[in-house]
């Protein structure tokens, strides 16, 4: 790692930050043209932010400055900058989900939680890049090229939500919104080394997400601290008319409690984590199998209690991630046709709608893309249906039944890695796409069962030359309980 690649130095957290503002001891105007400053100075050499909207957050922030001089209330986020994934709506600037397909897309509305965050005083300044539609776990396959990562330059900054975790890890913005099907907030924050919170389904409007696999979905937090991810979750967290699948229980107080001890907490363990058959290597880096052995240690040292589990069912959790959510892709994907949504192939005159279709589907998504639907769209065709879609959803009850039994047991949050390893090296995954697919065996199951889970930085990998790629733990909680969660994450936090 060169100086020029060394991740972030030091960025005010957004809870400072919001602190300083609603006390008028900073402006929100010298913080807008501080994160522009680092934006500008940090972002070309990592490709982690798609769009800059300077003049919109420089209005929004004298906005939040004329509300603290008129002695108003400006919200819990005043002045906060933040950066907003591609496949988020929003009224400034494009919603191109980092597709061909959508590249010149203008949103006529805001996604429910950028209407909440704005409502909160948080000043969006960018859109970050991602994997075309959120599907990936490098941020490679983007129209806007690959973002790299922060602290190497070769390598991977995750996905799909990388640009969001490499601009919060490379310190341009205190915090960016992500999204995770099936990882892609977890993973990339891991790899990137900074905080990443999935809420549990159901608990943030998913209205104005375009969607990938809508029973999987989920918005949530990249940011610096657990601190933090509590603060913004709070303000995204809570019923939307807008959407009939969010929950209708109110916002939790997800502040209070997080800074109590760690007594009488309770972490589980899968068992063949902690005990790999003989004979048998978990597939795990040795930083990551260091890391989860060290964060045992510790906790144990601090006065919680850890406890081996059984998820028997995870083994088959990537195969049935990988037909429930390219099954509900290419339902999703559908309406880009170039004709309701999306790229508009040029015909010759005379050619016929099917052929319009096929064009512009052809020309407007990537080879990835295509791969998806025509897996989702045989895995839903009649004759297979049974034998792919339906046995794929006995699994994913399953999964779920496993990480229930373990928090019947008392545990408190289940403990696990977020990947096999740290970030891999730019292009030794894009030509063997089920070798990418394999990197999301621990975070696709926590989607599947609905659950709110956390990564937290904990250890770094060091490779043979010294350097050192963070390495992130993940910590999952009882559907709905992000407060314990939190909680939880914040005493791993301490201990890292
Ligand atoms: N890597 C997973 C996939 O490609 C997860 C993506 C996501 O969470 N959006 O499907």
């Amino acid at each position: 790692m060169t100086d020029s690649q060394s991740a972030a130095h030091a960025l005010t957290p957004a809870h400072t930050l919001a602190h300083q503002v609603r006390t008028a001891a900073r402006s929100a105007a010298s913080i807008t043209d501080d994160a522009l400053a680092r934006i500008a100075r940090g972002n070309p050499p990592i490709n982690a932010l798609t769009q800059v909207f300077a003049d919109h957050a420089r209005a929004r922030a004298s906005h939040i400055d004329a509300l603290v001089a008129a002695g108003q209330d400006p919200g819990p986020l005043a002045g906060v900058p933040f950066a907003v994934k591609e496949n988020i709506c929003t009224t400034f600037g494009l919603t191109t989900c980092a597709s061909r397909m959508l590249e010149h897309y203008r949103s006529p509305f805001d996604a429910t939680v950028i209407t909440r965050l704005l409502a909160a005083g948080a000043v969006p300044i960018a859109k970050a890049n991602c994997d075309e539609f959120a599907m990936g776990g490098s941020t490679e396959n983007s129209i806007f090229g690959p973002t790299r990562n922060p602290h190497d330059h070769t390598r991977v900054a995750g996905g799909s939500s990388g640009g969001s975790a490499a601009a919060v890890a490379a310190g341009l913005v205190p915090f960016a919104l992500g999204t995770d099907t099936g990882g892609s907030i977890r993973q990339p924050a891991s790899h990137c080394g900074c905080v990443g919170l999935k809420p549990t389904y159901g608990r943030v409007s998913r209205y104005g997400l375009v969607a990938y696999a809508s029973s999987l979905d989920q918005c949530g937090p990249l940011t610096t601290s657990v601190c933090d991810a509590a603060l913004i979750a709070a303000v995204l967290c809570g019923p939307d008319e807008h959407d009939a699948t969010c929950s209708p229980a109110p916002s939790p107080d997800l502040l209070t409690r997080l800074e109590e001890p760690p007594e009488g907490l309770m972490f589980g363990i899968p068992r063949q984590l902690l005990h790999p058959p003989a004979g048998t290597a978990t597939g795990n880096s040795p930083g990551v199998t260091h890391a989860l052995a060290l964060a045992i240690k510790k906790l144990e040292a601090a006065g919680a209690h850890v406890k081996p589990i059984d998820l028997p069912a995870s083994d088959h959790a990537i195969a049935a991630y990988y037909l429930v959510a390219t099954a509900e892709a290419s339902s999703n994907l559908a309406r880009f046709d170039g004709v309701r949504f999306g790229h508009r192939a040029e015909l010759s005159p005379g050619a016929t709608l099917a052929e319009l279709y096929r064009r512009s589907r052809t020309e407007g998504f990537s080879p990835e893309v295509q791969r998806r639907i025509m897996l989702g769209t045989y895995a839903l065709s009649s004759g297979y249906y049974d034998a792919y879609y339906l046995r794929a959803l006995k699994v994913r009850r399953l999964v779920k039944a496993d990480f229930d039994a373990a928090f019947a047991q008392g545990c408190t949050a289940v403990l696990m890695p977020n990947a096999p390893g740290p970030a891999f090296r730019l292009g030794e995954k894009t030509s063997d796409p089920l070798s990418m697919y394999l990197q999301d065996v621990y975070t696709v199951g926590v989607n599947l069962a609905g659950l709110p889970a956390i990564s937290v930085p904990f250890a770094h990998e060091i490779g043979p030359d010294g350097t050192g790629l963070p390495i992130g733990l993940q910590l999952v909680g009882p559907a709905m309980g992000e407060a314990m969660l939190l909680r939880a994450a914040r005493v791993l936090e301490k201990l890292a």
